[in-house]
């Protein structure tokens, strides 16, 4: 199937007063439509930097994006990006909140406020719609910013470790919720994380990064039978050790 995003040899450094910092390295990677990927490796390496190249907020210095065999055009809109902090404003309700990118857009209309609704009752928020963010639990704040991104409909989605400021306890299930939410809407996922377990339960496919400048060390593939094929079930499962420890030993290979 042809990918939906490749990466071919991507360099990036920043350069700042103090110096250089090469960040990435020969980075090349595929997705195929549909595939939930992760995205694993030390902290520093240049996690965050890659999804920033991905949606198109910096550009390489070598090294070609390709969106559906384009070229990574200045218009990134169909990329939908996530990260740790929700971002949602406590001056507006849960569903302007919802609808907060689409205004920006240019694209609210009757039609999409009607999926704004549909999509809170749907995800479990529609008697939250008129409360403040801050009413909210962690879980459903993360909730309510995917609904926000889901809504505009974009092509890929990208995660920024999107579960870390919760306590580990909500994290599971949060995690679990959202994975799902996102594995039943069909959409390309690209979820970058320090957290080895979560890589492993939501993943098609981990990318492991070396240290910086990042390259990718290893690409393992996750598969799990489907009877115990959620995130939660995933954890349970006998193959979920084996996985843990591939990735475990490959991020410390070089310690
Ligand atoms: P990760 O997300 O894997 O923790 P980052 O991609 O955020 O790592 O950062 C990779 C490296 O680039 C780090 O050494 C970081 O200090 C550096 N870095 C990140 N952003 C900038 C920036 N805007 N200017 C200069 N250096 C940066
Ligand atoms: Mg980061």
């Amino acid at each position: 199937m042809k990918p939906i995003l490749e990466l071919r040899k991507i360099n990036f450094s920043y350069h700042t007063p103090a110096g250089e910092t090469r960040a990435l390295s020969d980075i090349t990677l595929a997705l195929a439509p549909g595939e939930f990927a992760s995205v694993v490796g030390p902290s520093g390496c240049g996690k965050s930097t890659l999804l920033s190249l991905i949606a198109g907020l910096i550009k390489p210095e070598s090294g070609e994006i390709l969106l559906n065999g384009s070229p990574l055009t200045e218009n990134s809109s169909n990329i939908g990006y996530m990260l740790q902090h929700d971002h949602l404003f406590e001056w507006r309700s849960v569903y302007r909140n919802v609808l907060l990118g689409l205004e920006i857009r240019g694209k609210l209309d009757a039609a999409s406020k009607k999926k704004a609704s549909q999509m809170l009752e749907q995800y479990g928020l529609g008697q939250f719609a008129n409360v403040r963010p801050s009413q909210l639990s962690g879980g459903m704040r993360q909730r309510a910013a995917l609904i926000r991104t889901l809504i505009l409909d974009p092509e890929l989605l990208l995660l920024d470790e999107p579960f870390s400021a919760l306590d580990y306890q909500t994290r599971l299930t949060v995690s679990d919720d959202i994975g799902q939410i996102i594995r039943r809407s069909g959409k390309t996922a690209l979820l970058v994380t320090h957290d080895l377990s979560e890589a492993v339960s939501l993943a098609d496919r981990v990318f492991v990064l070396s240290r910086r400048p990042a390259t990718v060390s290893r690409i393992v593939q996750v598969t799990f039978p489907p009877k115990s094929n959620t995130p939660l079930q995933r954890r349970n499962a006998p193959e979920f050790k084996n996985y843990f420890n591939e990735i475990w030993k490959e991020l410390n290979r070089h310690e």
